[in-house]
């Protein structure tokens, strides 16, 4: 028998979509966040450190699990400037996505940027992570970054 594909037209709203990552690092990461802490995972064959750690080094291509401290201070590697939301409706203020090299961390994390005008926005620019008031062991923990 074969498989029926079906094409469904539509309008789909993915702002209220959730989605779970499941692994170590992850829970690790979390874990620390509720203490204003990022933790990371390092490799203890080449000493790269990820947020959140994956189960494997990407480059040694083995299991790590050895937790590792990460700055909340970092510098931007590269930014996008959105000038509408996820449904195409144009923004009042445009919002500024940095992707962020956090101090002893090799991987990037991505996030918001305020409290700058995105002209002023640039490459190398430091930064720091604004937590969240209350801190709850979510990704909404790392509200967003602020210029250093
Ligand atoms: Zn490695």
């Amino acid at each position: 028998m074969m498989e029926e594909t079906r094409e469904v037209q539509g309008t789909w709203d993915l702002s209220t979509l959730k989605f779970r990552i499941e692994g170590v690092g992850l829970r690790r990461m979390l874990d620390g966040m509720k203490e204003g802490k990022l933790i990371g995972t390092k490799c203890h064959k080449c000493g790269t450190v990820y947020l959140p750690g994956p189960f494997n080094c990407r480059k040694c291509h083995i299991a790590i699990n050895e937790p590792a401290e990460v700055s909340d201070h970092g510098e931007i590697m590269t930014f996008t400037i959105g000038y509408a939301d996820v449904r195409g409706n144009p923004l009042e203020e445009p919002r500024v996505a940095p992707v962020v090299k956090l101090d002893g961390c090799d991987s990037w994390i991505m996030g918001v940027l305020q409290g700058v005008k995105p002209e002023d926005v640039h490459v190398g620019m430091r930064v720091k992570v604004q937590w969240a008031e209350n801190l709850t062991g979510s990704l909404q923990d790392m509200a967003y970054y602020v210029p250093e």
